[in-house]
């Protein structure tokens, strides 16, 4: 499965499922928004994963399973298990690291197909894990490569290419005119020739899951309709619990506001969640218009700072669950989702990736497409 291919189904509800595996990490990024560390250890019980993507059938499941953490690698055994469950029951997965086992300290071996380079091997747990995803992402910016460095990271990614698991980039930058985001997409234009994708994105808070898609901005007129595309896939957060939200404050928030409560892996199968992501007259709006849209037009209660508070205060409002139930309910608000999504899905990756991630960068989500873009009258190639 390519990055195009994935980052498609992204406006799609309850199309993929988003699994924080742990929210270790043996990295220390400056920037890391999930809170990571090696002794943050807090992490959903493995058994009761098991048993919420074991809930898969072959008619009801995510299209796509997306492990993340923290660093979902240092859990191999259970991507490879997690992996497979959802294989079998028709879901492919993709796993999005940081790469610590790219650093230093791999094994040298005398093979391969980097002559004049020293080659490395990955360890045979995580090779196994990785071996079982359908998809693998690194993640590249300025502050992972002060841990990994970046020709570590292009070593290993051969290493997985020659395994035949299709490979991506997450690229993070501070937007069109970064001259470090220009430098290393030219690096990896002329490491791998085109035959890797890049999703870039610019720096924000909202850490690894959002990578996939990032809350919509309030523009000045608060009632007009403004969607947010990260209420699309349900996210398991580091306590087993289900939210309908991947904005990484938003998922470490106890209590969870009601509205983006899905429910928690103990207890609900995936058909459960799915109803609910689907099913419900609020997310339905969050997803079509947007929570400032939502507020403005039904919220009784004072409406505070951002975006997200915004969609926060939501929660337990009873006027804004009547007036979504009025607008969203039923068929004709399932259609509504529907259209919505598809609207967003009409440019492919590339329309979603210029609206929702480095807009100038967006040609490089698909895999031998185009090669560097021009950006502000510079051309990178
Ligand atoms: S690799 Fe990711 S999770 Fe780990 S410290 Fe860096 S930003 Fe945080
Ligand atoms: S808190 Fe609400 S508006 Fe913010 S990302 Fe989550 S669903 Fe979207």
């Amino acid at each position: 499965m390519e990055l195009a291919e994935l980052v498609a189904r992204r406006p799609f509800p309850a199309a993929g499922l988003l699994i924080g595996l742990t929210r270790r990490c043996p990295l220390s990024c400056a920037h890391c928004s999930t809170g990571s560390g090696l002794f943050t250890r807090q992490e959903p019980d493995g058994r009761q994963l098991e048993r919420f993507v074991g809930s898969f059938t072959e008619e009801n499941r995510p299209d796509v399973v997306m492990l993340t953490g923290g660093e979902p690698l240092l859990l191999p055994a259970l991507a490879e298990r997690l992996s497979t469950l959802a294989r079998n029951a028709g879901s492919r997965t993709a796993l999005l690291s940081g790469m610590f086992f790219a650093r230093g300290g791999a094994l040298p071996g005398s093979r391969g197909a980097f002559p004049g380079r020293r080659r490395r091997s990955i360890p045979p747990a995580i090779l196994r894990a990785i071996r079982s995803v359908d998809h693998f992402s690194a993640s590249l910016d300025i502050h992972h490569e002060r841990e990994v460095p970046r020709a570590d990271v292009f070593r290993a990614l051969h290493l997985v290419r020659e395994e035949g698991v299709a490979v991506s980039l997450h690229l993070t930058g501070t937007g069109a005119s970064d001259p470090y985001l220009a430098d290393l997409t030219r690096a990896v234009e002329k490491e791998f020739g085109g035959r890797v994708p890049c999703l870039v994105n610019e720096v924000r808070p909202f850490g690894r899951a959002a990578s996939w898609a990032r809350a919509a901005r309030t523009g000045p007129d608060p009632a007009a309709a403004s969607p947010c595309p990260m209420a699309a896939w349900p996210v398991v957060a580091f306590d087993g619990r289900v939210l309908a939200c991947c904005n990484q404050d938003t998922v470490d928030r106890r209590p969870v506001p009601p509205h983006l409560d899905l429910g928690h892996i103990a207890e609900d199968d995936w058909g459960t969640v799915r109803s609910r992501a689907l099913e419900s007259p609020v997310l339905r709006m969050l997803r079509t218009v947007g929570p400032t849209h939502l507020a403005a037009r039904y919220g009784s209660g004072p409406r505070p700072g951002s975006y997200c508070d915004g969609c926060r205060a939501l929660g337990g409002d009873e006027e804004v669950a009547a007036g979504a139930q009025a607008v969203a309910g039923g068929a004709a608000g399932a259609l509504l989702d529907l259209t919505a999504a598809m609207r967003s899905s009409r440019e492919g990756a590339q329309g979603i990736v210029r609206r929702h991630g480095c807009a100038a960068y967006a040609p490089l989500v698909v895999a031998g497409g185009p090669a560097l873009p021009e950006i502000d009258g510079r051309d990178l190639r």
